[in-house]
């Protein structure tokens, strides 16, 4: 009841980092009396949290095409799209070589696996489609089918040419842009309404998986390899983020991650990247000040192809697991490692625990056994979390850049994101 009355007297995001604490003790607490632990954790916080996952879920594909239709058809210049692929995706695959680089030289220095008794350690590893595959998939033959199945990239390209199409119709064209236009407004209410819920449906989904993770599994060899991950996607978050955005967009770093906190949160309590996607799309509109025909192009297109958390957590894993298993990598499989790795995210949805998907595509690269991901299986929940707050500020990091270098950036907002942010 005390975790109970607390979740209804919050009202600011500010307010939930005490809550978890509170709420995690309390857990540990309930797990002897277990019709109580059952009612709140399975009950309350697991209801709770899945029913809020399910809203943003609901906002995902109509959001998506409706905002980037509209983005499109608003362009005065179409060539201005291709400008915008061309820079996001370099950065996107930048970001990404960058994030295993540093994951690659932290798991070299400290490595953790060292010594870690292998075990019987069993995964299997669903199937991940060939990229030839990901790319003919690309268009679809379906676009009801595409959106029936939420698939990104098939919404990404009909979104484009439906855009496009408008601008290119003459009146009839501009009809439905406006219709469009109108929608828009609609589902963005629709947004708003779902964000009412969105500090409660987090606090839920938070205060779950610490009441149920696995922490004694920590205090083994699996410590070091965690703390790494955290510590990997920590540095690569502050570090490489900051000095990018500094850099090429001249924008103070500090307003950034104040103004994508909100969605942060979110992506760490949904470990989802497309389905926190509503959040940090209006995290980008509301307080870093992006226009939408920047942001509705870019930030879909990351939470598909730019993984960056996930790249950090797959290099350290690769190499962790060639340490416990005593095998020495190359100079070209540590090269391997960066391709597979960067590639292997195109076209895969951001969905809770597909890096481990992945990773079993590079250690299949590599040489190394893929039931090994057994290994580190256990205490994944709480790491991908975290990977997946760190994939959608690179996300958010390249929009930046890339609206600054467009000038379809308000600075008033960005320079005072508090202002104007809706998540107070
Ligand atoms: N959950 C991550 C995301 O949605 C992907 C992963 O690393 O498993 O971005």
């Amino acid at each position: 009841t005390q975790t109970k009355t607390m979740a209804l007297n919050m009202d600011s995001w500010a307010g939930k980092k005490g809550l978890l604490a509170a709420g995690q003790a309390n857990c540990t607490l309930l797990q002897e009396q277990s019709w109580s632990y059952n009612y709140l954790v399975e009950g309350l916080f697991s209801v709770g949290g899945t029913l809020f996952i399910n809203a943003l879920k609901m906002l995902m594909v109509p959001l998506v095409l409706v905002s980037l239709v509209c983005g499109v058809s608003s362009l005065a210049d179409p060539s201005k799209l291709g400008r915008l692929s061309l820079k996001s995706i370099g950065l996107y695959l930048l970001t990404t070589a960058i994030a295993l680089t540093l994951a690659l030289t932290l798991a070299s220095i400290f490595q953790p696996g060292i010594g870690m008794p292998v075990g019987d350690a069993t995964f299997n590893a669903s199937e991940k489609p060939p990229l030839t595959e990901v790319i003919i998939n690309i268009i679809p033959t379906n676009p009801f089918e595409a959106m029936f199945n939420a698939n990104m990239l098939q919404i990404i390209v009909f979104a484009i040419l439906v855009g496009l199409a408008i601008t290119l119709s003459g009146e009839q064209g501009k009809r439905i842009s406006k219709w469009f236009n109108d929608v828009n407004k609609v589902v963005m209410e629709l947004v708003n309404i779902v964000m009412r819920f969105a500090p409660y449906g987090v606090f839920f989904l938070i205060a779950e998986t610490f009441a149920t993770f696995p922490f004694s599994d920590l205090l083994g060899g699996l410590g070091g390899y965690f703390l790494l991950v955290i510590v990997g996607l920590i540095l690569h978050a502050i570090l490489t983020y900051s000095t990018l955005i500094a850099l090429f967009a001249r924008l103070n770093p500090i307003n950034f991650f104040k103004g994508m906190w909100p969605a942060m949160i979110t992506a760490f309590g949904t470990s989802s990247s497309n389905a926190t996607l509503p959040v940090t799309m209006r995290c980008a509109e509301m307080n870093l000040g992006v226009h939408k025909n920047t942001f509705s192009f870019t930030l879909p297109l990351g939470a598909t192809i730019n993984m960056d958390g996930t790249a950090i957590m797959q290099g350290i894993a690769t190499l962790f697991i060639a340490q416990a298993y005593d095998v020495d990598l190359s100079m070209a499989q540590l090269l391997t490692v960066v391709l597979t790795a960067t590639l292997a995210s195109i076209g895969t949805a951001g969905v809770p625990s597909v890096g481990l998907i992945l990773l079993a595509g590079v250690l299949t690269q590599v040489n190394l056994p893929v039931e090994a991901i057994g290994m580190i299986l256990g205490i994944d929940r709480l790491l991908d979390m975290t990977r997946t707050a760190v994939n959608i500020s690179g996300d958010a990091a390249v929009t930046a850049i890339v609206a600054k270098s467009e000038n379809e950036i308000e600075m008033d907002t960005f320079n005072d994101p508090f202002n104007h942010s809706n998540f107070d």
